[in-house]
């Protein structure tokens, strides 16, 4: 659906538009919807929301706009509610689905375990967008197609938002959702895979063979889309530190975690969890569980950290930590699994150099030189990280109005999606999401991004009526 057919009743931009408070949302992928969302529902008070985003349909993002509907959210559905204090409304919304129920019968009366696909999720979470707007007479949504290049403070504690477009007015609260930057879309079926995702080149062996660069989600759905669509060749996957998702348990993996006190050193803490994790699975539990356990931890952890063994985390142990967190549903690890077991696809750890006429050049692990490998197609499947090097990233800094964290993942960020520079918070700027993944492990997560929208609209709440109670 368009954005502009979506929202012609409520943009009516009116005068009464500019007497509200103005909130500003940049971004309109999981984030910025599910920041919408939390607003409308928590924001008792009227309010104009403006929504920027140069995509012209509310997609859901990276994470959630796919080319291929058949793609598998790597979360269970009791992970995935978007409804604050209510776990369960996203398996309500389901049981309520009959399109679903139908093809789902075996799991009535509940969906709470199962995997689902990303389109429907992006359904349900459009659908809750919806609600919440046609529930507010009060306020007005207004939809820009437009990339947001700068932001300033104007007028005192009011925010100037620069995009391409006609001069914006001023807002006095601006929500960074900018993700992972502008996405290069993933092409969709019937499109051919067009450089810079993929290049072509000149086949030298019998066999088609295909790169896969990365080593989370993207490059484990790729993979699996191929062999379903039908694709019988070589598949290699390069991989920096060698590591795939793993597999979520078959049932419901309950967080466990040991009740003494953790360690303070980094090497300290993995020797505790890989000891927690073997305890569980002798005891009949699984290692998941702990894994699941550690992320209600996990943000005290990082916080009590001293900035070089938080850079040794990120350096020596964050993807073996994001191949435990970001699990595969038991059924697509095992085809996985079959894949590399069968030897059609090869896992090899090593670092991507660049693409050439004829596939890439690879330094091996473990390997001084480089290696030239030959492919008739190299696809790009690496996860991205939010690029500090924009001109709105660039114009925010640059003004002190935020900081890179001190790993110079993303801004600083509080839990609340406040932005701070040297501690102090920036009145009425937030950043919802993977801008926030080197302040608070995690965010980058579903669980995670609702709790902090929520968090962050009851701020502006109280910012705008510090007298009214949000609800
Ligand atoms: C393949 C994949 C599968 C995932 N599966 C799961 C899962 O199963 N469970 C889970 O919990 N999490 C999952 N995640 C993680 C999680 O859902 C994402 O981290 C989250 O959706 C991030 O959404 P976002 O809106 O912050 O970022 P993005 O999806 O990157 O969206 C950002 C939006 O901002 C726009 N934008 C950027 N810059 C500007 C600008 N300057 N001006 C205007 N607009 C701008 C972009 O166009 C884009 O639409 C998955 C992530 C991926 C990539």
């Amino acid at each position: 659906m368009t954005v502009q057919g979506l929202f012609s009743a409520k943009a009516s931009a009116s005068a009464q538009a500019y007497a509200m408070p103005r909130i500003a949302v940049i971004g309109r992928g999981f984030s910025g919807m599910m920041m919408a969302i939390a607003l409308m529902k928590t924001v008792r008070t009227p309010f104009h929301l403006q929504l920027f985003d140069p995509n012209s349909s509310v997609s859901g993002g990276q994470a959630l706009a796919s080319g291929h509907s058949s793609e598998i959210l790597n979360s269970r559905v009791r992970d995935l509610s978007v409804s604050a204090g209510d776990p369960d409304d996203f398996n309500d919304w389901l049981c309520s689905n009959a399109t679903f129920r139908s093809a789902v019968p075996a799991a009535i009366p509940g969906f709470l375990q199962i995997f689902v696909p990303k389109r429907i999720f992006s359904d349900y979470v459009y659908q809750r967008f919806s609600e919440a707007l046609s529930s507010r007479r009060d306020i007005t949504v207004q939809v820009s197609a437009e990339t947001v290049v700068g932001l300033r403070r104007s007028h005192g504690d009011r925010f100037l938002v620069e995009s391409a477009g006609a001069s914006n007015p001023l807002f006095d609260t601006v929500i960074l959702a900018t993700g992972y930057g502008i996405s290069d879309r993933e092409p969709q079926s019937g499109e051919s895979v067009a450089t810079p995702t993929a290049v072509r080149a000149r086949r030298l062996v019998s066999r088609p063979h295909t790169v896969l660069l990365g080593s989370g989600l993207r490059v484990v759905d790729r993979l699996l889309q191929m062999r379903d669509n039908g694709y019988g060749g070589q598949i290699t996957i390069i991989s920096k530190h060698g590591f795939l998702p793993q597999g979520h348990t078959r049932s419901n993996a309950d967080p466990v975690f040991p009740a003494e006190a953790m360690p303070g050193s980094l090497s300290e803490i993995v020797r505790f969890i890989r000891r927690a994790c073997e305890n569980a699975e002798a005891s009949g539990q699984s290692w998941q569980s702990v894994m699941n356990g550690l992320r209600k931890h996990a943000r005290s952890l990082w916080r009590s950290l001293p900035a070089g063994q938080k850079q040794q985390f990120n350096r020596h142990l964050r993807a073996l930590y994001d191949s435990h967190r970001n699990r595969l549903p038991e059924a697509l690890h095992v085809r996985l699994k079959q894949e590399l077991a069968e030897g059609n696809t090869l896992l090899r750890r090593g670092q991507f150099l660049r693409r050439t006429p004829t596939g890439l050049t690879l330094k091996p692990a473990g390997r001084r030189g480089a290696e030239q490998i030959y492919a008739d197609e190299v696809i790009d499947c690496r996860c991205q990280e939010p690029d500090l090097d924009t001109t709105l990233m660039r114009s925010l800094i640059n003004a002190s109005l935020a900081t890179p964290d001190e790993l110079g993942l993303g801004l600083a960020v509080e839990a609340t999606g406040a932005l701070s520079v040297d501690g102090q918070v920036t009145e009425g700027l937030f950043a919802i999401g993977p801008l926030g993944l080197g302040s608070l492990p995690d965010i980058d997560l579903v669980p995670e991004i609702v709790t902090q929208a929520y968090a962050a609209a009851e701020g502006v709440a109280t910012r705008f009526y510090p007298q009214c109670k949000a609800v």
